[in-house]
């Protein structure tokens, strides 16, 4: 939910004013859900039908598993909950896919995304005992165990540089491939389409390092308290 590269301070701000520890009572984290990266039948087949779609969607389950409730926008890139809904999403667990990119995997690229840190600032806010996350063929889950206050606090300011980094980065390699494809389609030459078709795989081939280095930050930082796993869909 919510765009990869969205920073908030707005929200950090609230969950500093709250500290770590109160943002979602004790019942924020429990051992128990780590175990769930590998989910029910049920979760993960759920999680296979909305991990290739172009929007987003997001799915709250309760303790055992069942299905809460589930949030869709159709035409939108990030879905919102309702203060009611967030409220019945305390200590559950919240699934969501980040959007599928048809046109990556055409040119030969596998989809891949990270948490942002909406995604994880949401989860402390509202006590969300397991944050996961799926695209294409990966699963991904964030789930506080011990946080740690100062600890937290540099992980997300650092990961909200990191996307703020990934961003700026992904937008010029995108910008120069809108450039290359309207120069390629008003004047048709083999040179022209080329350097389209590198801008393109240029973009796409920056999408993933970029990611990957968002992801590496998160799996670097557990020390601030939580576990976070990733594993094929
Ligand atoms: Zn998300």
């Amino acid at each position: 939910m919510y765009g990869a590269y969205e920073v908030s301070e707005h929200i950090l701000t609230r969950v500093l004013e709250y500290g770590i520890l109160n943002a979602g009572g004790e019942e924020m984290a429990s051992i128990e859900n780590t175990e769930n990266i590998t989910p029910t039948k049920s979760i993960r087949i759920t999680e296979k039908s909305i991990a290739r779609n172009s929007y987003e969607t997001a799915i709250v389950y309760d303790k055992e598993n069942n299905e809460l409730f589930r949030v869709s926008q159709g035409d939108a890139s990030a879905v919102e909950l309702t203060q009611k809904q967030w409220a019945q999403a305390y200590g559950m667990t919240l699934t969501h896919n980040h959007p599928f990119d048809l046109t990556m995997e055409r040119y030969g690229f596998e989809n891949t995304s990270a948490f942002s840190s909406k995604d994880i600032l949401r989860g402390m806010q509202y006590g969300i005992a397991e944050m996961r996350m799926v695209i294409g063929n990966e699963r991904y889950s964030f789930c506080w165990v011990t946080p740690n206050y100062e600890k937290t606090i540099q992980f997300i300011e650092g990961l909200q540089k990191i996307e703020a980094s990934a961003s700026a980065v992904i937008t010029d390699t995108k910008e120069a491939v809108d450039k290359a494809v309207n120069i390629s389609i008003n004047n048709q030459t083999t040179e022209n389409k080329n350097r389209a078709y590198n801008a393109i795989l240029e973009h796409y081939s920056t999408v993933v390092t970029e990611t990957n280095k968002i992801n590496q930050f998160i799996a670097d930082n557990q020390n601030a308290g939580y576990i976070f796993k990733k594993e094929v869909l």
